[in-house]
């Protein structure tokens, strides 16, 4: 590995300074795929609800490499045998390159065109671009071993438990990160205590005994982050209409509609044939321009949604405990005879997540279980010491949200559902 004449220094809000030493490092920064990343929010919709959080994905990539490099330094200090010493340059590649492959408003492509962004960074780590041109000079394999990690195949587990576990880089840094941007209280937890206490055991990477708490800490930040900040039902509101788009969208397309503006790289992927090349071109900024010229389309329903989501006219929400079809059915119905497509102006939503997941075995072996390793090098999965990671582990559910654009509720007395009316209307 080739290290440069002058290490290169990055100011960042959360790490203070990023630090990069390695000349492939600093190369792959350099290309026009990894570039791109500043032209994409790290969290999509959110800004919406919290003003802050226009941060990209450029920042948090380098967050990542950044704390990999923390935490193999601390390693490399300790000369800790259990340690790869030559993986070190794999393991912050593939930190640094672990979104490369994140389009524009990431999840509601993905769910409109079923597209991952997993792929796509294994795509362009692997395929005919400047990323893989950089990476091939360390080694012509070394891209294979990049898109290994990333795709979480790579044959030594604690080299991918340290880009993506349950404990890992990519999450240290996107709850500090997020948090720092959106403004909110929790999310914070002591990163370099976490940095401290983390050491290599026997291929996995493992928490001292006396780390417990700081973990506790992180994972409590964890579950706060979802609930307070990813799961806010406005950021949601305006995912759902952006989703609604690009349904409708492709419905469009699929009928033969003459849209009066559009870019190659979304006809390409209507078409399913996205390449490559179109699918590096396709940014927020592309997709905001898109968004504009789509107000003025003919189709109405296009036209409106686009307006919406850049107007911030969002669809409003009720919560409810649980889904009556009968009267979801009966809403529709309302819905339809009023001229209304309940299939672009309703939507029901219902958030969950795991905070922490309990290693099953046979069950969930792909989630790498936090282990703590106390003073007689015995290893404990962290939930059987602590009770609050055992309150936080399983799924936790959320409540129902109703969207609905809100001139539905001026006129609910013949829209909504008799007894759906308390909910609209709690007075
Ligand atoms: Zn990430």
């Amino acid at each position: 590995m080739t290290l440069l004449k002058e290490e290169k220094v990055f100011k960042d809000p959360v790490h203070k300074y990023i630090y990069v030493q390695d000349e492939t490092i600093w190369d792959l920064i350099n290309t026009k795929e990894f570039q791109r990343l500043r032209r994409i929010r790290q969290l999509g919709t959110c800004f919406l609800t919290f003003h802050g959080a226009e941060h990209s994905r450029f920042s948090h990539s380098l967050g990542v490499y950044e704390v990999t490099r923390k935490i193999i330094s601390q390693f490399e200090r300790n000369q800790y045998e259990d340690w790869p010493k030559e993986e070190r340059l794999l393991c912050l590649c593939a930190a640094l390159l672990h979104d490369v492959g994140h389009g524009p408003f990431s999840h509601s492509i993905e769910r409109t065109f079923g597209t991952h962004h997993e792929e796509w960074s294994c795509r362009i780590v692997l395929g005919d671009t400047e990323v893989n041109e950089v990476l091939k000079r360390v080694s012509p394999t070394f891209p294979q071993q990049v898109a290994g990690v990333i795709a979480k195949t790579y044959r030594q587990e604690i080299v991918v438990s340290l880009v993506s576990s349950q404990l890992d880089a990519d999450r240290m840094d996107y709850l500090l990160r997020d948090a720092y941007f959106t403004g909110v209280n929790y999310g914070t937890f002591d990163l370099e205590r976490i940095l401290r206490v983390l050491r290599p055991y026997k291929g996995h990477i493992v928490v001292k005994e006396s780390g417990m708490h700081a973990v506790e800490d992180y994972l409590m930040s964890r579950y706060q982050m979802y609930w307070q900040v990813y799961f806010h039902p406005v950021t949601r509101s305006a995912e759902i209409i952006l989703n609604k788009i690009f349904q409708r969208a492709k419905q469009l397309y699929e009928e033969g509609y003459r849209f009066q503006f559009m870019v190659r790289p979304l006809l390409c992927l209507f078409q399913g044939a996205l390449t490559l090349q179109d699918y590096i071109l396709l940014d927020e900024a592309l997709m905001q321009t898109v968004l504009m010229q789509w107000t003025l389309e003919d189709d109405g329903v296009l036209a409106d949604l686009s307006r919406r989501f850049l107007e911030r006219d969002l669809f409003k929400y009720v919560t409810m405990d649980r889904v009556d079809t009968g009267l979801m059915e009966q809403l529709r119905t309302n819905m339809q005879e009023h001229g209304i497509d309940p299939a672009f102006y309703l939507e029901i939503d219902f958030p969950s997540d795991m905070s922490y997941d309990v290693y099953r075995p046979g069950e969930n072996d792909e989630k790498l279980p936090i282990l703590l390793l106390d003073q007689r090098d015995v290893l404990t999965e962290i939930s059987r010491k602590s009770e609050i990671v055992r309150s936080i582990s399983g799924i936790q559910l959320g409540k129902y949200h109703l969207y609905y654009p809100a001139e539905l509720a001026e006129r609910h007395t013949d829209l909504i559902p008799r007894e759906l009316h308390k909910l609209f209307d709690p007075e």
